[in-house]
């Protein structure tokens, strides 16, 4: 029998919205937003082990080794606050992350109850990430890293989009616009497949 809540991804370009959507879809659902890519800031911020492990390949704008991103996702998933459900921001991004997660999803009897693709054009994208850079100054929002990102997106993660819309799962949502909209358009995608927020 399904658990409530629900066990969603979000998946689209670097840029295109996916942290701010995924922390007020989790607030609907009333499940956890987990952001791999906030997870790896916040170590390298605290300097823990994993922190000095992947500064350098998120300072380039470079992919995590799989093995280090999976064992995070496996240990985070693992606690009782995703039981209910999860949505999983950044993560998978590449083949053997996707192969590990059903293997983890499997495990547990669970399974992916939709697959979010926030659509947004380069540069619409390229101009937010150089907006953050001022008003965050993430040390990955420079131009040469974000091209560098784009293009890894394209080759790596992109292509993943295709396993999801085989098994039915994928949802394309409109990334461009006021961000309540893309909210409300992304809660009308997902309420159409008979996932109703809380
Ligand atoms: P994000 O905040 O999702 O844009 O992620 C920022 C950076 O964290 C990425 O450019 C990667 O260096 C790293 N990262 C986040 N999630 C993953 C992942 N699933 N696999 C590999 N690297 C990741």
């Amino acid at each position: 029998m399904r658990t409530p809540g629900a066990r969603l991804l979000i998946v689209g370009p670097p840029g295109a919205g996916k942290g701010t959507q995924a922390s007020r879809l989790a607030a609907a659902y009333g499940i956890p937003a987990i952001s791999t890519g906030d997870i790896f800031r916040e170590n390298v911020r605290g300097e823990t082990e994993l922190g000095l492990q992947v500064k350098s390949f998120m300072d380039s704008g470079s992919y995590v080794p799989d093995d280090l991103t999976n064992d995070l996702v496996a240990d985070r998933l693992s606690w009782t606050d995703a039981d209910g459900g999860f949505l999983l921001d950044g993560y998978p991004r590449t083949p053997a992350q996707a192969a590990k997660l059903d293997e983890m999803l499997s495990r547990n009897d669970h399974d992916l109850d939709a697959v979010i693709e926030l659509v947004a054009d380069t540069d619409e994208t390229v101009a937010r990430l150089l907006k953050r850079a001022t008003l965050e100054g993430r040390s990955d929002d420079t131009e040469d890293v974000i091209r560098h990102r784009l293009e890894l997106y394209a080759r790596q993660t992109a292509p993943l989009l295709d396993l999801y819309e085989d098994r039915g799962l994928l949802t394309q949502v409109d990334g461009l616009g006021d961000i309540d909209v893309v909210t409300g358009r992304i809660l009308g995608a997902l309420a159409q497949r008979g996932l109703k927020a809380a």
